[in-house]
């Protein structure tokens, strides 16, 4: 099999690792010689967060990703995370440790579908959450992140029409908190729709001065028990500001590992989903390991790439998008 047709198969190109090697050690060492950047969501292994040179949601990391003077930057997190940073860094070449890291959020949006879609209200505009595509974001007008989505829409005005997508319970949250009518797509992440009402109850009453804590990407009768809604970062800064000292957390649960190291001695618990495996980790951001993402930097392979017109029409959006976040201090 050749390259090409291991990465096809398997998403990355599987080597023999000495075991003697501090990969640690190792990827710090590749990343100074080579200048790269190792830029870690929060949903990824703790391993991979502790080397990592940031750390965040994917606001932060569009954000990173734009102003780095790195020649390589490695993404470890999911495809279209890659394609955003690519998309802000034509010239650098991006990793991203397996190629099959996808999303299901993304995938529930094709964006020839979406074209068809839009093409029923031409005088909406289109406001896409960043989790999508580089193609669907060459379809939209604004991206938003769940952190600046409610001040997005809110910047414009009242009278103007709106296309939300792909994520419908984000986009109903935004509805919500903003009173507008958003026309939303019908897609979801697979990861936040799988918390059950009933066990987050029955918890509850186990630990009944816990803060229930909930991602707007959850289903609204579970928002609708939250404490607090909010995205990633907003979900970490809550546990540090709040006085509470246990957490119910409805996300995927590798935050917890920052949310533990930011609040020594505070218990989080994570939302129990509806499975029988009673694990909420996303499948996709889990196929990131150390292991790859040190043959990665070693080998410059998997590459991410964006055709070049994608890159111009989904620069745009991304581009509104941060320039809207910093007037607002976001
Ligand atoms: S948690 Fe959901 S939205 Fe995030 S990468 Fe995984 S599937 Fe996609």
């Amino acid at each position: 099999m050749n390259k090409a047709e291991e990465l096809d198969k398997y998403g990355y190109i599987a080597e023999h690792i000495d075991p003697t090697l501090d990969l640690f050690e190792e990827i710090d060492r590749l990343k100074k010689e080579k200048n790269a950047i190792i830029l870690a969501h929060y949903y990824q292994d703790p391993d991979i967060q502790d080397i990592a040179d940031y750390i965040g949601d994917s606001l932060g990391l569009s954000q990173e990703a734009a102003k780095t003077e790195a020649d390589i930057i490695v993404f470890a997190g999911v495809h279209f995370m890659a394609e955003t940073a690519k998309i802000l860094s034509p010239s650098k070449k991006v990793l991203l440790p397996d190629l099959k890291a996808g999303c299901s959020l993304a995938d529930s949006c094709p964006p020839h579908l979406f074209k068809k879609f839009k093409e029923k209200y031409p005088d909406h505009l289109v406001i896409t959450y960043v989790n999508c595509t580089a193609e669907l974001k060459a379809l939209s007008d604004i991206v938003c992140t769940s952190t600046n989505a409610v001040q997005i829409v809110e910047s414009l005005p009242k009278d103007q029409k709106i296309i939300f997508g792909p994520d419908k319970n984000l986009g109903s949250w935004v509805a919500k908190k903003t009173g507008r009518d958003l026309v939303l797509w019908n897609g979801a992440c697979m990861v936040h729709e799988i918390f059950s009402q009933e066990k987050i109850t029955k918890l509850k009453e186990r630990h009944p001065k816990a803060k229930f804590i909930a991602h707007p990407e959850c289903e609204e009768p579970v928002l609708a028990m939250a404490d607090y809604i909010g995205s990633t970062t907003g979900l970490l800064k809550y546990t540090i500001s709040s006085e509470a000292e246990e957490f119910i957390v409805a996300t995927e649960s590798g935050i917890i590992h920052q949310m533990e190291k930011a609040n020594p001695g505070k218990v989080f618990i994570p939302a129990p989903p509806n499975n029988l495996c009673a694990c909420n980790d996303c499948p996709y951001m889990k196929r990131n390991t150390l292991e790859k993402l040190y043959l990665c930097l070693k080998n410059e392979i998997p590459e991410v790439s964006v055709a070049s017109d994608i890159i111009e029409k989904a620069r745009l959006p991304i581009e509104r998008m941060l320039e809207i976040s910093a007037k607002m201090g976001l």
